[in-house]
């Protein structure tokens, strides 16, 4: 991406947002004259497809993971952003490199994120999302 006061093609995001249409905006700031400027991302083709519990496959949507996110951390006071939680559960689910995922593996991937998170945060995301129908499944969960 070159920046278009100097040229120069390398340059640091500074911020990252995502927007209602899935797309993502950042801020950069080039390396070379230090102004900054903005570019949007929008993911061409191919993407995640998520398989459910019941099998249906539909496309990976961030919408659905960051209202789950907000609602496993309302009560909680948080250290990081939504946008910063979800996108590094986001960065996680492309790591496994994977064309389709389960939502077991986004369940999985967002358990690890909200644990750095806040344990409250972990323990009501994983009882919204897994079938923990008794209480020695989430003291199971606890002991981890
Ligand atoms: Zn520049």
């Amino acid at each position: 991406m070159r920046c278009i006061f100097c040229g120069n093609s390398e340059s640091k995001v500074v911020d990252s947002r995502y927007l209602k249409d899935s797309s993502i905006r950042r801020r950069r700031e080039c390396l070379k004259c230090g102004k900054r400027f903005t570019t949007y991302e929008t993911v061409e083709s191919n993407p995640m497809v998520v398989t459910n519990a019941e099998n249906v496959r539909e496309p990976f949507k961030i919408e659905k993971l960051t209202e789950s996110i907000k609602y496993a951390t309302y009560c909680v006071d948080l250290a990081r952003t939504i946008e910063e939680i979800v996108s590094s559960i986001e960065t996680k689910l492309f790591a496994l490199q994977k064309q389709e995922i389960t939502t077991h593996d986004i369940v999985t991937v967002a358990l690890d994120v909200l644990m750095e998170v806040s344990s409250m945060a972990c323990l009501v995301y994983y009882t919204q999302h897994t079938d923990c129908s008794n209480f020695d499944d989430v003291r199971r969960f606890l002991n981890r």
